[in-house]
């Protein structure tokens, strides 16, 4: 029997690139990308959607959104724990962050002590620990998907708070600062969502961190970004091979000189 016909939401475009935003496609001092403006132009002349992917949330990833036009594309937020869509920003809503929260609070007291969530601070809390300006602090509160904090208890309190999470369905990411608790999806696994809805040729993936390693690989381009500000990130499946690359100069300037390289090698093809 023949299979229904499904309408195809996208023209298939040529490559979709994927970028991480602090230290990659954003400077990592001034948050400019002025440096990246030609790559980003030849992107838009090419038709490539941009995915930003970010630990950000939706709240503080629209303005950048905006700013660089980047019209109905997606934007993985949340460090993969969500997507922006700007067709419909509402729609996404907090249910899974809530659900965090009732799980947060159904924890045994002793556990729940020791981790102090955003959602437990107050916006001017948040931009004393992140060095936020307190409006920006008050879009990071914002969240849907995910909820960053400190663990101030012992190691075998966190071991314990951790497993006891572990069964209302979530897990957690230790990051440089904060422990963050989501259901579990990486910039990756969203990632992999926008290819099967985008279904591009090719992607390209730009990170300069540890919690951008897993889009890098699983890329079929992959750019780490040089970062002065960070170590730097150990050798990386595919650098062997080419198919992760490192760029010379740090930041949007090094973005940019990656993204053009890419444009012009896909459309020598
Ligand atoms: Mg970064």
């Amino acid at each position: 029997m023949a299979r229904p016909m499904t309408p195809e939401p996208h023209p298939r475009p040529d490559a979709l690139v994927f970028t991480d935003l602090d230290g990659t496609l954003l400077d990592h001092t001034t948050y400019s990308f002025e440096a990246a403006r030609p790559a980003l132009e030849r992107l838009r002349q090419s038709g490539i959607p941009l995915v930003l992917a970010t630990s950000k949330t939706a709240a503080e990833v629209a303005p950048l959104h905006e700013r660089l036009g980047l019209g109905a594309t997606p934007a993985i937020v949340e460090n993969g724990a969500g997507l922006y869509d700007p067709a419909a920003p509402e729609t996404g809503g907090d249910a899974a962050y809530q659900e965090i929260r009732s799980a947060l609070a159904a924890l045994p007291r002793d556990l729940r002590a020791g981790f102090q969530g955003f959602g437990d601070l107050e916006a001017h809390d948040v931009a004393t620990l992140t060095g936020l300006s307190e409006e920006a602090a008050r879009l990071a509160c914002k969240r849907c998907h995910s909820e960053p904090g400190l663990w101030s208890g012992t190691e075998d309190g966190k071991r314990r708070f951790l497993e006891a999470l572990l069964g209302h369905g979530l897990s957690a990411r230790q990051g440089g600062r904060f422990l963050t608790l989501s259901h579990g999806s990486s910039k990756a696994d969203a990632m992999a969502s926008l290819v099967r809805r985008f279904r591009p040729r090719l992607t390209l993936a730009l990170g300069d961190a540890p919690n951008d390693v897993e889009m890098l690989e699983a890329a079929d381009c992959g750019v780490i970004v040089r970062n002065d500000h960070a170590p730097p990130l150990p050798l990386l499946k595919g650098e062997d091979t080419g198919r992760i690359t490192r760029t010379d100069r740090p930041g949007p300037e090094g973005w940019n000189d990656a993204v053009l390289a890419f444009i012009d090698r896909i459309s020598a093809r």
